[in-house]
């Protein structure tokens, strides 16, 4: 755990009282801060008070008290309107903060040569993954490196700081919205791609929050920024004419923007500045044009951090991927089976798709804005569809007479695809690649991929291991 100087026998509210409520609630008390916890659900309260921290009624308490606000990232700062302790916070001038500035203030208050070196991704797609990948490739060229944030483990409960530590962290808008000083010495944009736009009040709140993760960083920090879109055309314009030298990533061919420090990812390789091309086409969990995007931002991390280039590019040859995304699960003769449950959008989606010449497609959910319509240039490349969930009947009609069925659960998807993928003979994709959220069959995106590994394992697949 990382104590939070700062805050020495001052009360700090607390609000929300999930993972990362209570891992800030004990972070400021290691740090010699009051936390003050409250939340609106009765069980969050109930393991706060069996933990030893004083619960108190924010509705009712004396909000001048407070140095500050620690909001959970689940509530909203702005939209659809604000949370009620924002507003309180506000009345009373308390700053409102979450965990990731938490994080911030712990390293600045260490001296200069005892801070460890930050990196942190954000974007719309790809931040696990980018994330993962940087801890593999740092790890295996020998540093000490700490993984976590909005992947698995919070923040502040990762180990506390050394100097010679690398903390890579996936970052979302939310927690972004919540920072003011945070500077990582690296910060990485991916993408941008309309998403959550309720909570961010449109898309100029949503590209506001983004772009927080340069706000902070010093001179002498790297910038790397994903150029593919306009949104981040012009963030990285706007770095520049701060006189920020800022990397751009371009997937496109030649990059939208010239400028110093270009690197190109086109499928199955990584183009440096023109001079070093590193072959991705071994590395066999870096499929699609999206992976050569999360390497070269794992490559160009890995550089700024000192990591040789023979180092640096071992360590993206020998990434094992991670779970539901375009995960292969294993195979039943030449087809093969592949989850990427984690693909909640249709631009996650369109990457999975993008990847293979053809599919027996497994996808619906609970849609997001648009559903699939944006996807209707890759519709040659299904085999078939296989529809699931509350999105089932409306993604039917946008396939027109792309062939699908109406599926209705994974089961009976992964069962009907495994026979016509068989059925079509040779080497065969079965992909689970939803375009939607999980919630209206499942927990979360894992439990939907878990589904699918289930029922794929059943039909008989052979789990594959990872290279
Ligand atoms: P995030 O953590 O941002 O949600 P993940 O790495 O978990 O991103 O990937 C989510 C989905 O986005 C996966 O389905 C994957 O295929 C797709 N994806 C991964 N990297 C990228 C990228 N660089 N650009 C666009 N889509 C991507």
């Amino acid at each position: 755990m990382i104590p939070v100087p700062g805050y020495e026998g001052r009360r700090v509210a607390v609000f929300g009282l999930g993972r990362s409520g209570i891992t800030a609630a004990r972070a400021l008390q290691a740090g010699g801060a009051v936390p003050i916890l409250w939340d609106d659900g009765v069980s969050g309260r109930m393991q706060a008070e069996a933990e030893g921290f004083q619960v108190e009624d924010l509705t009712v308490a004396d909000w001048s008290g407070f140095a500050a606000l620690v909001l959970s990232p689940g509530a909203p700062l702005t939209h659809p309107k604000p949370h009620w302790t924002v507003d309180r916070a506000h009345e009373a001038c308390v700053p409102v903060i979450g965990d990731v500035e938490l994080f911030a203030r712990a390293v600045a208050a260490l001296p200069h040569d005892a801070r460890p070196r930050v990196v942190a991704i954000t974007g719309t797609n790809g931040k696990s993954t980018t994330t993962a990948l940087i801890g593999w490739v740092l790890k295996q060229a020998g540093l000490t490196v700490h993984v976590g944030g909005n992947i698995g483990i919070g923040v502040l409960a990762l180990p506390a700081p050394t100097p010679e530590a690398v903390y890579v962290i996936e970052v979302s808008s939310y927690q972004l919205d919540l920072t003011t000083t945070f500077a990582p010495d690296v910060a990485i944009l991916t993408n941008i791609s309309p998403d959550h736009l309720d909570r961010h009040g449109g898309m100029d709140g949503y590209v506001a929050a983004k772009r927080r993760i340069f706000q902070a960083q010093g001179p002498d920090a790297t910038a790397l920024v994903g150029v593919d879109e306009r949104w981040g055309r012009q963030i990285l314009a706007g770095l520049r004419a701060d006189g920020r030298s800022a990397v751009e990533v371009s997937t496109a061919s030649p990059s939208p923007l010239a400028g110093e420090g270009i690197v190109r990812a086109v499928p199955g390789r990584i183009e440096v500045d023109e001079g070093a091309i590193i072959d991705l086409t071994p590395a066999r969990s870096l499929p699609g044009r999206h992976n050569a995007q999360n390497a070269a931002f794992a490559y160009a991390t890995a550089r700024a951090l000192g990591v040789s280039h023979d180092a640096a590019v071992e360590g993206l040859l020998t990434f094992p991927g991670l779970a539901h995304r375009m995960e292969t699960i294993g195979h039943i003769g030449p087809v093969r089976f592949i989850n990427d449950s984690k693909a909640t959008n249709a631009d996650a989606a369109r990457q999975a798709l993008s990847s293979y010449p053809s599919v027996f497609w497994i996808a619906g959910g609970r849609a997001k804005d648009g559903g699939i319509d944006d996807l209707a240039d890759l519709f040659p490349r299904v085999a078939k569809a296989y529809l699931i969930g509350e999105a089932a009947d409306a993604f039917a009609a946008a396939l027109g007479d792309t062939p699908h069925v109406i599926a209705r659960t994974i089961d009976a998807a992964v069962a009907a695809a495994a026979a016509d993928a068989a059925d079509a003979g040779g080497e065969q994709i079965v992909l689970l690649s939803p375009a939607c959220a999980s919630f209206d069959q499942y927990p979360d995106f894992e439990a939907r991929g878990e589904a699918f590994r289930a029922a794929a394992l059943t039909l008989g697949a052979t789990p594959e291991t990872a290279s």
